[in-house]
């Protein structure tokens, strides 16, 4: 079956493997939702990439977790100027949320957008809520801040899965232009031959958004594993979504303890809370807060 008989032009993840099951690769694009994360946030350029790596990144740990209630949050703890960024994915629903947006930095000399200096380095770790059982945690240090090293990395010690990652997003002004993934796994009883196979061909997918701006993803994948065996094992529609709820932020006001809810409560002012991954604002009348207070106590 030959894959560029259905390309999908909106934001998808591939689930392919090659070789019956040697290597598994995961392989998206994700411009649109890299754009509403633009959008919701109003960042820089240099942000804009920041976020779209992690987003990309952070789709595909989410569409590898299979149980329904299952989602993960990555959070990348730098110390560059962008401050801390945290993205959740449950499955294919992706949001994201960084410290300071409107960090703008000059490019680097080869003339692109500087996601190293912007991110920095420090820690980075990975939480998988895996429903009902014990969360998995994994954390590493960060190698580049550029993201996608820092992902192999992360694979590497934290899941002891060697991996080729590579995470791109070309974006002009507020435009983004394309932005995408790629995530190749040699798994266990992979031979030599074909990781050597793997390596020959990495040049050709080492900027994925400019791969992606010359062909659509499906055509990428057919040249880039020809002769290869590949399979498509699993097709998932990405988008930005999040899941905020007037109900969860009574959640969170209800969190920050009866003294501090009972002082806003004696303001008079009501409250209002922002969402950090949509931007959207919440308020509660004192009216209504006495009636969550209440209700806690009861
Ligand atoms: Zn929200």
């Amino acid at each position: 079956m030959s894959l560029t008989t259905q390309i999908h032009t909106e934001d998808e993840m591939l689930h392919l493997d090659l070789m019956g099951g040697q290597v598994r690769v995961m392989l998206c694009e994700t411009t649109r939702m890299v754009q509403d994360a633009r959008d919701i946030h109003e960042s820089t350029p240099v942000c804009t990439a920041a976020m779209g790596r992690l987003m990309t990144a952070t789709a595909m740990l989410g569409v590898m977790m299979k149980g329904e209630n299952e989602s993960v949050t990555v959070t990348i703890k730098g110390d560059g100027p962008i401050g801390t960024m945290v993205s959740v994915a449950d499955h294919g629903d992706v949001r994201v949320t960084v410290d300071n947006p409107l960090v703008d930095l000059p490019p680097r000399e080869d003339g692109k957008l500087d996601v190293g200096k912007a991110v920095g380095l420090g820690r980075m770790s990975v939480v998988k809520d895996l429903g009902m059982r014990e969360p998995y945690i994994g954390q590493c240090e960060l190698v580049s801040g550029e993201l996608g090293m820092d992902f192999a990395n992360y694979f590497a010690l934290s899941e002891q899965q060697p991996s080729l990652v590579s995470l791109g997003v070309l974006v002009k002004g507020d435009q983004v232009i394309k932005a995408g993934g790629l995530l190749i796994q040699p798994l266990p009883g992979c031979t030599e031959e074909v990781i050597e196979q793997l390596e020959l061909r990495s040049p050709m997918f080492a900027e994925i958004s400019r791969e992606l701006e010359a062909a659509p993803k499906e055509e990428l994948a057919e040249g880039w594993f020809r002769g290869m065996e590949m399979r498509l094992l699993d097709r998932t529609p990405l988008r930005y979504r999040c899941t905020c709820s007037r109900q969860r932020l009574e959640k969170a006001l209800l969190a920050i303890g009866r003294a501090d809810l009972q002082s806003i409560i004696d303001d008079g002012q009501g409250a209002e809370l922002g969402c950090h991954f949509c931007r959207k604002t919440y308020f509660f009348t004192t009216e209504e807060l006495k009636a969550l207070l209440a209700s806690a106590q009861a």
